[in-house]
């Protein structure tokens, strides 16, 4: 930013790249706030984030909040399938489309209500990889024109399950992942009296890069290799039931950032397909399983949280492919059918929270006189501060890193004091500090310089636990956007890395979009007095809640969905407050009730010993009973 010009709102969302990954579904408004555009963003509505933020406060709602906008999820299923439709248009391809959701990506009940509620109009279905998943599935569907995939290894109660669904009329496609679930179900189906409708998982060869590349290639664990495949359908052959084998299903991987592996997938999916369709089986259904990545960073980008390509050419790619083999070899468009979960649900919520405290790396003030020191070590601190200058900078870098290392030596053997220590440290942080500003002033930075600025940044302690909100972030290094939901017409000017509150070390977001790199800082503003400071980590919808786990016992937070109408007014729709101490306390096992007799106990025999009075003791129960009804995150007064 050029000097002197004032701040503005853009700036904000230049630095925390909105425009970038936000979708059309957040922008940075002049007011200073994000607002939500859920129904994209020149269509009326546009929600600011921190008066929800505060609304829910004073609505007795504390933070941290996962806040869902549902109409983005609406938005976004609509996207899917309108872009989907338009390309089988275009290409005159004469199968459909059907969507189905992949419940392991948000089990939650409110998302599954939501999904079938928007998903209604498209038939978008479901697939479960589990008993319970598959009865959740059946209990929401309540659709009989809309898929439901079973995946995952099925028991003779699992398989009873969907066979009963497919007896009330449900499409039940149960895919085999191993040839031996085939007897189980033909037997069962037998007994049930119902024909069951067949998938198999097919292992690829192709590959896709990223994070979950172990997903595919021949190695996989799932799904059946080509010679299994030909005992299924010898087997079925002889049953006489090849008609029942309608699809077939792969899965290569979740994020697939370079649309050229979904290519490759699908292409091989086809010669497979045309196969079974030339060896005789119904078929009708080709299931590319899921895929479709997140633009997490919004760099476009084949790195693993980005992608390289929009939802209209994954579309595209698809139809296209399909279309242009099975022609070459005369064989009907099947149905196409894709999982996609985390491209479904990842934008409609965000994880809200407030920053606590900031310890910021503010040194003491510089003092005019030095004590003398062992080989003057503060005196050479001094001076080197006060030489630092543009064209001196990498020189002044060096002599600090050899002060730094000889106060270190200096003090473990006893030649400094433990306030000589302290202000060596101060003073090295006045050069660091000094260095980065100066460096603004450079036209060139050498690296090591640029990197400094990363050294020294304030930490900034957010109510919330990265493990229980954010389990990727510490389990696969997830990146996520994150920035402050107000203030964006102030400059932030503190370079900070966010804690959360737990006491792990681990417990930290160190990594944050950035352009053209990802940055190990984030800007942010200095906290107010008397003024909460917001921050959103948003695209957190996918994967990110059950995994989430009691690290420190922090339970889950509360949940929040908002709906937005047409007017752009909006209502809080479905309400759930996070778990107690007392909840999570009982998670592990705890049993309440004996924790406040052992309490008693222990406060009774206080008074015995004359530690507190009877009056004391009352007080003391009760403030340990609302200690259990109480929110596990940090509550105001
Ligand atoms: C996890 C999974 C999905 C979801 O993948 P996304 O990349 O989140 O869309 C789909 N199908 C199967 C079989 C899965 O295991």
């Amino acid at each position: 930013m050029a000097k002197n010009k004032k701040w503005s709102v853009d700036d904000s969302a230049n630095l925390y790249g909105i425009e970038k990954w936000g979708a059309g579904y957040f922008a940075a408004d002049p007011s200073g706030d994000v607002v939500t555009t859920p129904l994209g963003l020149d269509n009326g509505a546009r929600i600011s984030l921190h008066e929800i933020a505060t609304g829910l406060e004073e609505r007795g709602m504390a933070m941290p909040v996962l806040l869902r906008i549902e109409n983005i999820l609406g938005s976004q299923i609509k996207r899917l399938h309108d872009s989907f439709s338009k390309v089988i248009q275009e290409i005159g391809y004469t199968g459909e489309y059907k969507g189905v959701f992949p419940i392991k990506v948000n089990q939650q009940e409110q998302v599954l209500e939501a999904i079938s509620q928007f998903g209604r109009k498209y038939n978008h279905g479901l697939e479960a990889g589990s008993k319970p998943e598959l009865i959740a599935a059946i209990s929401m569907l309540n659709n009989r024109d809309a898929c439901l995939i079973c995946n995952g290894y099925k028991d003779e109660e699992f398989v009873d399950l969907g066979l009963y669904a497919t007896k009330m009329g449900l499409k039940c496609f149960f895919v085999l992942e191993m040839p031996g679930e085939l007897d189980l179900i033909l037997e069962r189906a037998e007994k049930i009296g119902v024909l069951p409708l067949l998938g198999l998982r097919i292992k690829l060869s192709t590959k896709a890069e990223g994070q979950w590349a172990d997903s595919g290639g021949e190695t996989s664990v799932f799904g059946l290799s080509m010679s299994e495949v030909i005992d299924v359908i010898d087997r079925l052959k002889a049953e006489n039931k090849l008609d029942c084998l309608q699809l077939q299903h792969y899965h290569i991987g979740s994020q697939i950032p370079n649309i050229q592996d979904i290519r490759a997938g699908v292409l091989e999916a086809c010669r497979i397909y045309e196969e079974l369709v030339k060896e005789g089986a119904a078929m009708g259904y080709l299931d590319l399983g899921g895929g479709l990545a997140v633009d997490y960073d919004g760099s476009k980008t084949n790195c693993p949280s980005s992608r390289n390509y929009s939802v209209e050419e994954y579309c595209y790619d698809i139809i296209e492919t399909i279309n242009s083999h099975l022609n070459k070899s005369n064989i009907a468009h099947p149905t196409i059918i894709t999982e996609s979960g985390r491209a479904t649900v990842a934008y409609y919520s965000i994880l809200l929270f407030n920053v606590l405290d900031v310890t910021a790396i503010t040194p003491n003030p510089i003092q005019e006189q030095m004590p003398k020191t062992t080989y003057d070590l503060l005196d050479n601190l001094l001076a080197t501060y006060n030489m630092v200058s543009a064209k001196d900078i990498q020189e002044c870098y060096n002599d600090a890193l050899f002060y730094k290392s000889q106060s270190q030596q200096l003090f473990k053997h006893g030649q400094i004091s433990i306030r000589e220590k302290a202000m060596a440290d101060d003073l090295l942080k006045h050069i660091l500090i000094k260095i980065t500003k100066t460096a603004k002033e450079l036209d060139y930075v050498p690296e090591e310089i640029e990197k400094i600025e990363k050294l020294i940044p304030d930490i900034y302690y957010g109510n919330f636990s990265l493990f229980q909100s954010l389990p990727d972030v510490w389990a696969i290094g997830q990146l996520f956007p994150v920035m402050p939901i107000h203030r964006l017409n102030e400059e932030p000017t503190r370079n900070a890395i966010i804690a959360d509150i737990t006491c792990d070390c681990d417990g930290r977001i160190s990594s944050f979009p950035g352009y053209p790199h990802t940055r190990e800082t984030i800007h942010l503003h200095k906290l107010k007095n008397n003024e909460e400071y917001y921050l959103g980590v948003f695209l957190v919808g996918a994967y990110q809640e059950t995994l989430g786990d009691l690290h420190n016992l922090f339970g889950d937070t509360n949940v929040v969905s908002i709906n937005v109408r047409e007017n752009g007014s909006y209502e809080f729709v479905r309400e759930q407050e996070g778990d107690s101490v007392e909840d999570v306390l009982s998670y592990v096992e705890y049993d309440v009730k004996g924790i406040k007799k052992r309490m008693k106990d222990f406060a009774e025999d206080s008074i015995r010993q004359g530690y507190i009075t009877v009056k004391e003791r009352k007080t003391i129960l009760r403030s340990f009973d609302e200690g259990l009804r109480g929110y596990t995150y940090f509550e105001k007064e």
